[in-house]
């Protein structure tokens, strides 16, 4: 056997792989908060309000001031980076 065929035949590495792999979600993460940066409101489930036992009066939700609608993380941190 050459010194080649076996430097290159006897282990395999499975590390950039993985690391591909990683990249891959992570731009595809990045992508889809740039499509859809928003998420529902955790304090309304993205109604944006609250009614009363009534039904016919409500307050806005304080958290996303009415909008339902919350800023995804991923999107927080590229408005971050880009803030600079
Ligand atoms: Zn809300």
């Amino acid at each position: 056997m050459t010194p080649l065929a076996a430097a290159t035949a006897t282990h395999t590495d499975a590390t950039p792989t993985l690391l591909a792999i990683g990249l891959l979600i992570a731009a595809g993460y990045g992508v889809a908060c740039w499509l859809w940066p928003f998420r529902a409101c955790t304090r309304c489930h993205g109604a944006g309000k609250f009614r009363s036992p009534s039904g016919r009066a409500w307050r806005y939700c304080n958290r996303c001031s009415g909008k339902g609608a919350q800023l995804r993380l991923g999107r927080r941190l590229w408005n971050g980076l880009n803030r600079r």
